[in-house]
């Protein structure tokens, strides 16, 4: 599980990317994505939600309406995750990649990273939600169970697998299988995907420190460094505002997830950044 660098280019047309959004956040969180990265990135961004919406499909044709229950329950973000796996198989693409509707992805970083290992092998990349393997009871039929533990991507902070693990994921994720798999340990929807990769097929985790969620204190991620990182966000923490620390051009009030002061950062000649981010 080494990076390499002698590896083929990849185009934006190799991957696919998942946003999982529900309707209530369409204004509230999706309009500001698609006012930054996915602005630059249609043809590889495809959302996931379970609401129709006029306003959305007028800015990208890539809306897939899950018709999953709008419900934050297990079930529900299953049922997404599972139509998302679906899609990506269908498209033909290399890579699959998840992020929530409050990451900002940074492509140039996720394609460099993509681009270093074969899209053929078996690659599930991401940042482990615990320090330790997630302990849990599967069951092997009606009144077996029996522990097991694996690491997992946390969703919050996106994560990638390649078209050769995926395509080997399928009996337990295609179709309905999914949903009925993450039924057998009963977790959330990348706990699932842990399971299929670490547990069942045996491929581990490749821990990458370039992908961000919003249960980490975001302001540790050095401004130095914010164009190497594949994915950031911004929520809560510890009953605390996290974002990532970014002076301007935006100030907080007007840009408190910094996304796009971020992008200006990093696409310059964008109309609406402040012509001085050049510098
Ligand atoms: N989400 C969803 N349905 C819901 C609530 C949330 O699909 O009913 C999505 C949401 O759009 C986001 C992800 O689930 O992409 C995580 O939600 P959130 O950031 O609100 O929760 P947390 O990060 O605290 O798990
Ligand atoms: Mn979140």
């Amino acid at each position: 599980g080494h990076p390499r660098t002698l590896a083929e280019p990849l185009a934006p047309r190799d991957v696919f990317i998942a946003v999982k959004t529900t309707k209530k956040f369409h204004r509230a969180r999706l309009d500001l994505l698609l006012e930054t990265w996915i602005s630059r990135h249609k043809e590889m961004t495809f959302i996931f939600t379970d609401g129709e919406d006029e306003a959305l499909a007028r800015h990208t044709g890539n809306v897939v309406i899950t018709n999953c229950s709008a419900a934050h329950s297990r079930q529900a973000l299953s049922c997404k995750m599972a139509v998302e796996y679906d899609r990506f198989i269908e498209s033909g693409r290399k890579w699959f990649c998840h992020v929530d509707d409050d990451n900002y992805v940074n492509m140039r970083a996720l394609l460099r990273l993509l681009a270093s290992y074969p899209h053929t092998r078996d690659v599930y990349i991401g940042k482990p939600s615990l320090d330790r393997p997630i302990q849990a009871t599967e069951r092997v039929s009606e009144n077996k169970v029996r522990p097991v533990h694996f690491w997992f991507a946390t969703g919050g902070a996106g994560f990638c697998i390649s078209r050769g693990l995926a395509l080997k994921m399928s009996p337990w994720a295609s179709g309905g299988h999914f949903m009925s798999t993450a039924e057998r340990i009963r977790l959330p929807d990348d706990c699932t995907i842990g399971y299929i990769v670490e547990a069942l097929l045996g491929v581990p985790l490749i821990r990458s420190g370039l992908f961000h969620s919003h249960l980490e204190n975001l302001q540790q991620v050095p401004t130095s460094e914010l164009h190497k990182q594949v994915t950031l966000s911004y929520g809560m923490f510890e009953n605390k505002r996290n974002a990532v620390h970014m002076k301007g051009p935006f100030s907080v009030e007007a840009d408190p997830s910094r996304f796009r002061s971020i992008h200006c950062h990093l696409y310059p000649d964008t109309p609406w950044c402040p012509r001085t981010a050049i510098f």
